[in-house]
């Protein structure tokens, strides 16, 4: 067993496979938030701050050092929204339907040269002696038409830039080798290389 345990302040089981998968080269101890601990509301203006709010609730809560993120989709043509709030861009009890007929409807007849996106996750990480934050982005274009039926949220209408496939038309596997998510996760894991 690795003496360094580290906190993933989600609840998702999904997030917290993915994680372990990308991490899982490292000896690492990697933990669900502990029950104890309640999620915090994500109050920020940035996914910056979103991400250090919920991982420094979870280091004050739990002790060791934590890790959380937050995503958001920012498409150009709308100045960067719906960016931190694309979980309630359609309002707060949206679906992710919801959210996508939103986003179709206020790209509509928006010529293809201004349908440029990208997905931007930042991963923020806690301990007693520091807290940093670490980006992934992917480029790509909102589609005019949903396309695939993987994934979840925006997949069905981004499409990364060099692919032929949104990411919803992706498998999971070829989708976590070039997400957003993943990138920023390649990231940590550099980071952690370092503390371990
Ligand atoms: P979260 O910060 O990971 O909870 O993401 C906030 C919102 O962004 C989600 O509710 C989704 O609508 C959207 N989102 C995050 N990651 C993805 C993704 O990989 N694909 C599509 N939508 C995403």
């Amino acid at each position: 067993m690795s003496s360094f345990s580290l906190v993933l302040a989600t609840r998702n089981p999904h997030k917290v496979a993915e994680v372990r998968a990308i991490l899982s080269v490292l000896d690492l101890d990697i933990r669900e938030l502990p029950d104890q601990c309640s999620p915090v509301d994500e109050t920020g203006a940035t996914l910056e701050a979103n991400a250090l709010l919920k991982a420094r609730a979870a280091f004050e809560c739990s002790g060791l050092p934590s890790v959380a993120d937050d995503t958001g989709l920012e498409v150009y043509y709308l100045l960067g929204e719906p960016g931190v709030r694309s979980a309630r861009y359609a309002g707060e009890n949206a679906t992710y339907d919801d959210n996508v007929r939103k986003l179709l409807w206020a790209m509509r007849g928006v010529p293809e040269r201004r349908r440029y996106a990208r997905f931007r996750t930042v991963v923020a990480y806690v301990d007693d002696r520091q807290e940093i934050t670490l980006e992934g982005k992917v480029e790509g274009k909102i589609l005019e038409q949903p396309r695939g039926v993987n994934g979840f949220g925006y997949d069905p209408v981004f499409r990364p830039v060099g692919s032929s496939k949104s990411y919803a038309e992706m498998s999971e596997d070829e989708k976590n080798s070039v997400s957003h998510r993943a990138a920023a996760l390649r990231k940590l894991m550099d980071f952690l290389r370092t503390m371990i």
